[in-house]
């Protein structure tokens, strides 16, 4: 198995990377991000629960998270792999990973970090929130708050797999075919 975690702060390019990457090398895309926005969209009762925090800027609680990602995992079981987008963001969401990969003999070949000027990102998210209809890419102080809590709690993440020898950042400015080129790159010198 193939399993990569794409990481970076939110409008780092990650969703349309992810979607090549998913192309190219025949994984799964698992993004956190978009399954919370499907159950809100269904109205669930998961979906009520990620809302409260996603309408601020927060974090939805790891409990949550990471049975919603474990769900998605199981319904893959025939994959090659996964690419993780927006998932792992905590310590322990990452033990979390680990662990159930580890159950199946699998674990993670690599991070990559998309590393983007946040003015850049600013820009992005909210000509972003112009067509996408997500409330939390329309309102500046929601996306600055995301970014300070990207910095804050995720950034561990980086490190959790920088102890493991798997944690490399990409340069995310340019055009899509070269962060592209760039990812796989990386990708390729570590499966
Ligand atoms: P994203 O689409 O990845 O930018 O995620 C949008 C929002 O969903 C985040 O601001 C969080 O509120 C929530 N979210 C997505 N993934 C996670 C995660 N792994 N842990 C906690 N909250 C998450």
């Amino acid at each position: 198995m193939i399993n990569i975690i794409l990481f970076g702060p939110p409008g780092s390019g990650k969703g349309t990377q992810a979607k090549k990457l998913e192309e190219k090398y025949g994984l799964v895309h698992i993004s956190t991000g978009d399954l919370f926005r499907y159950e809100i969209g269904n109205n669930t009762p998961l979906g009520l629960k990620a809302k409260e925090f996603m309408s601020k800027g927060h974090l939805v609680p790891d409990e949550v998270t990471i049975g919603m990602l474990k769900n998605k995992v199981d319904a893959n079981q025939d994959a090659k792999g996964f690419i993780f987008d927006g998932f792992p963001r905590t310590t322990p969401q990452c033990i979390a990973l680990d662990e159930y990969l580890k159950e199946s003999g699998d674990d993670i070949n690599a991070l990559i970090a998309l590393d983007v000027d946040e003015e850049e990102i600013v820009k992005r998210l909210l000509k972003r929130g112009e067509t996408s209809g997500r409330a939390d890419d329309s309102n500046e102080e929601v996306i600055r708050k995301r970014i300070a809590v990207y910095h804050k709690e995720t950034a561990v993440v980086y490190g959790h797999y920088e102890k493991q020898h798997k944690s490399s950042t990409v340069d995310g400015m340019g055009t899509i075919e070269e962060i592209f080129e760039r990812l796989c790159k990386a990708i390729d010198s570590n499966i």
